[in-house]
């Protein structure tokens, strides 16, 4: 957004309870819970069930086209695994996390951490951030129950975002969910590519997308940005129209401080993405709280929670996903 101050700080500007938080088990997130809690109401009732009926209703943003270009959209995310997705864990031990060739002696480190940087972006983050790894935020358990074991030596995450593109405007039509299926599909690529750089200069990395590690407060620590009341990362350059993945690695790097552009006071005035939300997923308290709505939702960490139940059966509803929250911030435009 133009015009912004934005401070850099000591402190991320989310508050936790330390007593409280704790390694989320990423089998409660809404996603896992679709495909294994069996005591849920959307268990095994994925998203794009309804589409075929919502094609014959023939409503504008809804077409077979629409869906077609989606499903394409995340071809390269569905078929990277063992290269990105949590399936590589089965592989930490193995050529893929471990280095390639001999290890680069490292000069200056504000140069080196910039080639770092750089080459992110060269493969194709549209921004990039460095943070020491908070191991508070990897998960305890994967989707799948398996524990997520890295070892202590993985002292860094190199925090990447990519931004999606002005189709997410359409939300909720399928046109949006497009945008964010090619998103997901460039974290493929430049997640494993920048791991794959690490390794070449012979220190170790793990690539992941929304998987091992919450990636939100790691682009927080990062100085990419704040928690939005939407639930999700609103940076100052592109707004909430990002998607996240990071690489943790062993490799000595300079971090970025966090960053405070006074989002805080403003979502308690703003409520837009209030308003956007049609099913009224989002808070409307003035102050954010300890408050949670299911077991979907991190305790400990004091936000303006997100009714993430409510969310995903819109998305049912809608035959798809819903950006309505993204789209509506003033930030993203
Ligand atoms: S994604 Fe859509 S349904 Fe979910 S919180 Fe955002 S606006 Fe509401
Ligand atoms: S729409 Fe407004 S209230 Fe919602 S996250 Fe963006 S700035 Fe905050």
């Amino acid at each position: 957004m133009k015009g912004l101050t934005v401070k850099q700080v000591d402190k991320p500007t989310y508050e936790i309870d330390e007593e409280i938080l704790q390694q989320f088990n990423e089998q409660q997130n809404i996603f896992a819970r679709v495909i294994y809690d069996n005591t849920a109401p959307f268990f095994h009732k994925y998203n794009y069930l309804n589409s075929e009926k919502i094609i014959e209703e023939k409503k504008q943003g809804y077409s077979r086209i629409e869906l077609a270009r989606t499903f394409a959209s995340w071809t390269l995310y569905n078929h990277f695994s063992n290269a990105f997705s949590d399936q590589k864990l089965d592989n930490e031990i193995t050529k893929l996390t471990e280095p390639q060739l001999s290890q680069y002696e490292i000069g200056d480190m504000v140069e080196f951490t910039k080639e770092v940087k750089d080459t992110a972006l060269k493969f194709g983050a549209s921004l990039v951030g460095i943070c020491k790894l908070n191991r508070t935020w990897l998960y305890k358990y994967n989707r799948h129950g398996q524990p997520i074991n890295i070892s202590e030596d993985y002292s860094h995450a190199i925090v990447m975002i990519i931004e999606m593109n002005d189709d997410i405007f359409n939300s909720p039509h399928w046109s949006a969910m497009t945008s964010s299926g090619i998103s997901y599909s460039k974290m493929a690529f430049v997640s494993a590519s920048v791991a794959q750089f690490i390794r070449h200069l012979g220190y170790k990395a793990i690539s992941a997308g929304n998987d091992t590690a919450l990636s939100i407060p790691l682009a927080i620590d990062a100085g990419l940005g704040e928690l939005g009341r939407n639930g999700i990362l609103v940076t100052p350059e592109l707004g909430s129209r990002v998607r996240i993945c990071k690489v943790f690695t062993d490799i000595p790097l300079i971090v970025d401080k966090p960053v405070d552009f006074s989002l805080q006071e403003f979502c308690k005035k703003c409520k837009l993405c209030i308003d956007a939300c049609e099913v009224s997923a989002i808070s409307c308290d003035v102050e954010p709280s300890y408050e949670i709505k299911s077991v979907s939702n991190n305790q400990g960490v004091r936000r303006w929670v997100v009714d993430v139940e409510k969310c995903y059966m819109f998305w049912l509803e809608n035959g798809g996903e819903c950006s309505n929250c993204i789209a509506a911030c003033p930030f993203s435009k």
